[in-house]
């Protein structure tokens, strides 16, 4: 179901102590209630205590990463069974920083996504192009081949259950966030690259976000966007303003009008 979210991506920053006292800080701040989801996607060490923080609240609490095994001979791994077992409901797959530092190819982010689908967690599959590709001009050509590949064997019944995050690596924790008009471009480009796959109905009810550097002054003007369901956000989600944030994102969006959710 298309839905208005913002998933705040902490990448490998604080201690659990200290992701907890953020998370009970960020929940006390946060009175959208069922406005939009709210997820933040914390260190596999910190799921717990986050977890413990957040507890009774409407946010919830996502993984980084998953492997696609159940289990085996894959150290330093963690199984989306594992993460199920804990009770987290969301997971970043296929993030710029996996793709460029890890290995992650399409082919394991399909794996990723179809094992969060089987486990009913909900996959955050993040899509985006580079610099140098955004110089060629073949952003929409990147996008398709990562969200097809994303998406193979996906079927039609689940696909309302995958978000995708659209996240040009040129502009993840730069500063240099993606103009409005071109994001949209870029997320409508999305929503049609669906539409050819799986027809309109399901194209209309993928949320799709965008992520980039988002901070509190940009929001309003990227989630004012039509086919911007939301946001995901590294840094400025570890700062005390995210609820701001959200709420400036929130405030916008609902100038689109409630048909879209
Ligand atoms: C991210 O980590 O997904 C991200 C979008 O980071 P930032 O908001 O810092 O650019």
């Amino acid at each position: 179901m298309r839905r208005r979210m913002y998933a705040g991506n902490w990448k490998m920053n604080f201690l659990p102590e200290d992701a907890a006292k953020n998370a009970a800080e960020f929940r006390n701040k946060i009175q959208t209630m069922n406005a939009a989801e709210i997820v933040l996607c914390v260190p596999y060490v910190s799921l717990k205590p986050v977890m413990n923080a957040l507890e009774g609240s409407v946010i919830k609490v996502g993984a980084q990463n998953m492997h696609y095994e159940e289990k085996g001979a894959f150290t330093g791994e963690i199984s989306g069974e594992m993460l199920k077992a804990m009770g987290v409901t969301h997971v970043l797959i296929g993030h710029s920083e996996r793709r460029q530092y890890f290995g992650e190819t399409d082919e394991s982010v399909n794996l990723k996504v179809l094992k969060a689908l089987e486990l009913d967690i909900t996959p955050i599959l993040c899509v985006g192009e580079s610099q140098e590709q955004r110089n060629l001009n073949i952003t929409n050509e990147v996008l398709r081949l990562q969200v097809n590949h994303a998406l193979q064997k996906v079927y039609t019944k689940d696909m309302e259950r995958v978000v995708i995050a659209y996240e040009p690596i040129w502009a993840i924790g730069t500063g240099e966030v993606a103009e409005p008009k071109d994001a949209e471009k870029a997320c409508k480009y999305i929503r049609t690259v669906i539409k050819n796959k799986y027809g309109d109905n399901i194209a209309n009810n993928t949320t799709i976000l965008y992520g980039g550097s988002v901070d509190e002054n940009n929001a309003s003007d990227l989630f004012a966007e039509l086919n911007i369901d939301g946001g995901l956000v590294g840094g400025a989600s570890m700062k005390p303003s995210f609820s701001k944030l959200i709420n400036n994102g929130i405030r916008a969006s609902t100038t689109k009008g409630d048909d879209y959710y």
